[in-house]
């Protein structure tokens, strides 16, 4: 029964922080079956794929047969959800089972969900079906290929449980990796303690692991603040770059590493529309594409609020210092798109201008009018520049306004190879997403298996693959995802 003698988990979160850590065992799966296995990642992990794919090691995947000496904690954590605050959230259908160091040195958390009720569970069952846990890794492995900071997918398991939604659902755990889970809502909860000292061993505990250069600031605290403002403007950025909409921008969905979590009620926009939602809890479209900036900068006030008893003496002068590094979001986040708008228009070496600027600019609202494709455009937009205009143009109907700023573009020398490895070809398309969850639920793991390898090399054409590089079919209708499932 004892894991392999390879996989030692570290506890320094519970260590820490043992205000935030409550103790907790998985609950048994009674016929436990690996879905999904990311080989690559459990390598990189010091895993032995094989291992994992063993009872032993599928014990390790869903919490069941953990290492001797390994205490599993459930966190504590609070959070703004839809505006709205929720002073104790924390795992409940999730467990830290503890901290891995990765073949780079770097410390790396496993984590389950769906592993059962918790503590902090309060109406729910602790548990996540097949789809909705296929659905994170998937779109998680997507947005890694791309280069976006991510929580990575080592594997899912079925439980053999079943889960009571709208209809009974095969039972799941997802074994997630991150570099960390400390979100906004982790500092909102320590902050309500009143506990000055257990914020702040989190907020170094937070730099120790994400922004070690904070130390050496002469305010350590705003250093760390501005660091998370910095990485989440950035990451929001590369989001809209390639119209990621996370769906649940809530603040304990907000990592204080800058990597994209909780991939619930998420999508990527097919047709450009600044209004898109998809999921179906969203109704006042809060967390719509382009509002993401807003909510994201909206958390980082939560954030803020929650360091100002380490920010100064008194409460005025912590919040003149946190408005003041809160204005840096706004820079930080038109610098990184308006680079990243110039790399996927072949463009990274031309200077960031007026011109350039109004030419990406003038192309959303081009692309915005007549609803375009936003991931076949930029890529077709790669013919464009090597000289067959022909597959973007078709995408327009105002065709006047496509060929004046194209004329505008071209004339500015676009480097088409380097748009190839930043547009990308494929991406985990809703219908495609939706295709393979259902037949992987009805046990059919094939599509899934090419899906994931399709969206794992996101900016390689390969023949035979273009349906996956097509937007949905009108037969597919307006989509909406579900949150909590
Ligand atoms: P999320 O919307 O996934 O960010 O989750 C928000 C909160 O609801 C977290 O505290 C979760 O642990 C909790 N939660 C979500 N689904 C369940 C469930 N099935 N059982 C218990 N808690 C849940
Ligand atoms: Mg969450
Ligand atoms: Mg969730």
């Amino acid at each position: 029964h004892a894991p392999s003698p390879t996989v030692t988990l570290d506890h320094r979160f519970a260590r820490d922080l043992p205000e935030l850590a409550v103790a907790w065992q998985a609950e048994d799966t009674p016929a436990p079956a690996l879905l999904a296995l990311n080989d690559s990642l459990a390598v990189e992990l010091g895993l032995d794929p094989d291992w994992l794919r063993s009872p032993a090691g599928i014990g390790l995947l869903t919490g069941t047969d953990v290492p001797d000496g390994a205490t599993p904690v459930a966190q504590a954590y609070a959070g703004h959800q839809f505006g709205g605050y929720s002073p104790r959230l924390g795992d409940g259908r999730a467990l830290l089972l503890g901290e891995l160091t990765d073949s780079f040195g770097r410390i790396r958390d496993l984590h389950l969900k769906g592993s059962g009720r918790t503590p902090f569970s309060r109406g729910g069952d602790g548990l996540a079906a097949v789809g909705p846990m296929l659905r994170e890794y998937v779109i998680s492995e997507a947005m890694h290929a791309l280069g976006i900071p991510t929580t990575r997918s080592l594997a899912v398991v079925a439980t053999g449980r079943g889960v009571h939604r709208e209809t009974v659902q095969p039972g799941a755990v997802l074994a997630r990796v991150a570099g960390s889970h400390l979100r906004v809502g982790s500092f909102q909860y320590a902050a309500a303690t009143g506990d000055v000292d257990l914020l702040r061993r989190l907020a170094d505990h937070a730099i120790a692991r994400h922004h070690p250069e904070a130390a050496e600031a002469e305010q350590p605290y705003d250093a760390l603040f501005r660091a998370v403002v910095a990485a989440q403007a950035s990451l929001v950025a590369r989001w809209m770059l390639v119209g990621f909409i996370h769906g649940v921008m809530n603040t304990d969905n907000m990592t204080i590493s800058g990597e994209s979590i909780d991939y619930g009620p998420c999508a990527f926009m097919e047709a450009v529309d600044p209004a898109t939602v998809y999921s179906s809890i969203d109704t006042g479209g809060r967390y719509s594409y382009a509002n993401q900036p807003v909510a994201a900068e909206w958390n980082l006030a939560r954030f803020a609020e929650s360091l100002l008893p380490l920010l100064a003496e008194t409460q005025d002068e912590g919040v003149a210092i946190a408005t003041e590094s809160l204005r840096t979001f706004r820079g930080h986040y038109a610098a990184v798109w308006s680079a990243g708008m110039r790399a996927k228009l072949g463009l990274a070496g031309a200077p960031d201008d007026a011109t350039t600027s109004q030419l990406g600019t003038d192309l959303v609202a081009l692309l915005q009018a007549d609803r375009v494709d936003h991931t076949s455009f930029f890529r077709a937009l790669g013919a464009a520049a090597r000289g067959d205009a022909e597959p973007a143009r078709g995408l327009f109907l105002d065709l006047e306004g496509f060929d004046a700023w194209t004329a505008r573009w071209l004339a500015l020398g676009p480097d088409a190879t380097a748009m190839d490895r930043v547009n990308p070809v494929y991406i985990p398309r809703n219908h495609l997403v939706e295709e393979a969850l259902t037949a992987a639920t009805s046990g059919d793991l094939d599509p899934l298996g090419r899906l994931l390898s399709v969206v794992s090399q996101p900016y390689d054409v390969r023949p035979g693959l273009e349906r996956y590089a097509e937007p949905a079919p009108d037969s597919f209708g307006d989509y909406r995802t579900f949150c909590g499932t």
